[in-house]
């Protein structure tokens, strides 16, 4: 079922080898559904790492991208147009903060973070210059600019890549002491994944939201929560950080943002943080266009009927319950949150060659760190889908 080597070269010819996706080659798609050059339909368990949580093509936000195209698509932000600031409403709303800085890709809005909590540290909080330094988890994964891999704990994410960017301080995650004990009165932000996505959907234990909101609120340090794949209806809530009703300083968000249609990112703040920024400090060509503001605009719409997130806890619950009935000779831990798993399996394992046998039973998943198959279908799945969800996986581990 899989393509033919000549055919996988072809694809591949003229391609920069820094992915190593399945070999499966998507021609369509519709809501939770993939098909292939070759009439074959998939179930997408992936959903493009949460950018697709309201599935492939979905009406309202497709209907947004062709009425938006029709008008306007680019500006610049040399002048105003008038999508922007109510997509900027609508996004303050969502997160409940007073302004946004729109960008287009995660790492970027990441940036735009990082630089929005070191101006502050200096301007506001009073650090002397250039000797901000910013906390983070182990096991992070906050995007692939120089300056984001100089603190990843991934060696391939760094491997040659160097000279890196000073000012950050990796510590183990979910660990608070630890934390708490890496802050000092140069320390700027800590910058967390409520739930670290690409370390296989790691859950901090309980109550460490909460903990990292307490300290970093007695320390007067930001709390910069990276919720570009958490956030936005995956883990059954808005933002995962409601999971322990905790509101960050700073939310960073992207993926799903762009409702798998157009990137856009976003970094939400009150105004006494965001007002940092002065014209030229920092911008983007692309960041905030009419038609990324016309589909973020509607993906807000979508979020604000709480329907997806209520389907994120009801299917999630539904599939949590399904990978836990699999077999536990083949799997050795499930971590779920909403319709969001990371499948452990029992060492000696290839997660790979289990989404390989997936494919061909029709179900397109993807592996992290070797032994992690990690779930995320569209949150448009129904319980028929998350049954053949659990179902195929079973068959691919039998
Ligand atoms: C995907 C991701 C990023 C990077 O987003 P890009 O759009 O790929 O640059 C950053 N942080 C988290 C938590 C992510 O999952």
């Amino acid at each position: 079922m899989s393509i033919a080597t000549g055919e996988l070269q072809a694809l591949e010819a003229h391609a920069a080898h820094n992915y190593h996706p399945l070999p499966v080659v998507i021609a369509q798609a519709e809501g939770a559904w993939v098909t292939d050059v070759h009439g074959r339909r998939y179930l997408d368990a992936l959903a493009g790492y949460s950018a697709l949580n309201f599935g492939h093509r979905h009406p309202a936000l497709i209907g947004a991208l062709h009425e938006q195209a029709e008008r306007v698509t680019l500006t610049s932000r040399a002048f105003h147009h008038d999508r922007f600031a109510p997509f900027c409403a609508a996004l303050a709303r969502l997160t409940g903060k007073e302004a946004v800085l729109p960008m287009n890709t995660g790492a970027e809005a990441v940036e735009t973070a990082i630089k929005l909590a070191r101006r502050w540290g200096y301007e506001l909080k009073g650090v002397p210059a250039d000797r901000a330094n910013i906390v983070v988890a182990d096991g992070n994964f906050h995007g692939r600019t120089t300056t984001i891999v100089s603190f990843s704990s991934d060696e391939e994410a760094r491997r040659s890549f160097g000279p890196f960017t000073p000012g950050f301080r990796s510590v183990p995650a979910g660990d608070v002491a630890a934390l708490e004990a890496a802050i000092d009165e140069d320390t700027v932000a800590a910058l967390l994944e409520p739930v670290q996505g690409e370390a296989g959907v790691v859950i901090h234990p309980a109550g460490y939201l909460r903990d990292v909101r307490r300290i970093t609120q007695e320390r007067d340090v930001l709390f910069v929560a990276d919720e570009i794949q958490s956030g936005l209806g995956r883990t059954g809530t808005t933002f995962a950080c409601d999971l322990e009703d905790v509101v960050p300083d700073v939310y960073v968000l992207g993926k799903a943002l762009g409702g798998g249609v157009v990137p856009v990112s976003a970094v939400a703040a009150d105004r006494d943080l965001m007002d940092v920024f002065t014209p030229g400090s920092h911008g983007s060509t692309f960041g905030g266009n009419p038609l990324a503001c016309a589909v973020g605009e509607a993906v807000v719409e979508l979020l604000e009927t709480g329907e997806f997130q209520q389907r994120s806890r009801e299917l999630g619950a539904q599939l949590d319950a399904g990978l836990r009935s699999l077999p536990a000779e083949r799997v050795a831990a499930v971590r779920s949150v909403g319709l969001w798993a990371g499948v452990e399996l029992t060492e000696g394992a290839s997660a790979r060659s289990v989404c390989e046998r997936m494919m061909e039973l029709g179900v397109l998943a993807k592996d992290t760190h070797e032994t992690t198959v990690r779930l995320a279908p569209p949150l448009v799945v129904t319980t028929d889908e998350v049954d053949l969800l659990v179902d195929t996986l079973g068959r691919a581990l039998a």
